[in-house]
């Protein structure tokens, strides 16, 4: 895999290559969390249950390449969908630089330590429940965050 030196500071986010883009991701699974709008508000419920494809070790997905067949309502993130960002967690890398801020020192480009998200609290890893082992009725005792979405 190549990297331009230090891309994400020199380039805009569709001018990176798919390399890059891939790269940009810190690995904490937080959008792999499920979540449900409220029709009436807009706002974003965030549960503690992870994607059935969701491995919750590595915070990683298990079937990356199949995802968008194995999980329709999973989310490609393109640059052309900037605008819609603010569903992000505020840590996640694309929206950081989507609204002009810089990486985390935790991010494993200035790191260079992909544990660093784990240890910091950022990732899913040490609280997400694989939602299979849930049943739908139950889903409300795992909320774990209301966020407002504003259009
Ligand atoms: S929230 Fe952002 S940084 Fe975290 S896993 Fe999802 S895309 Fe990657
Ligand atoms: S299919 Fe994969 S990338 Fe999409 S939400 Fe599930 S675990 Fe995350």
């Amino acid at each position: 895999m190549t990297l331009r030196d230090r891309f994400w500071e020199r380039y805009a986010l569709d001018e990176l290559t798919q390399e890059e883009w891939e790269a940009l991701c810190d690995g904490c699974g937080q959008c792999c969390l499920l979540k449900f709008q409220d029709e009436d508000s807009g706002d974003l419920a965030i549960l503690n249950l992870a994607c059935t494809l969701l491995d919750i070790g590595s915070c990683r997905c298990s079937d990356y390449p199949n995802r968008f067949s194995k999980v329709p309502d999973c989310t490609q993130l393109t640059p052309a969908l900037v605008g819609q960002f603010k569903w992000l967690p505020h840590s996640c890398a694309y929206r950081r630089l989507a609204e002009g801020r810089k990486l985390a020192g935790w991010h494993h480009l200035i790191s260079g330590d992909r544990e660093r998200v784990h240890r910091k609290g950022i990732s899913v890893r040490s609280f997400a429940v694989p939602q299979d082992g849930v049943r739908e009725e139950h889903y409300e005792d795992h909320i774990i965050a209301i966020i407002p979405i504003d259009d």
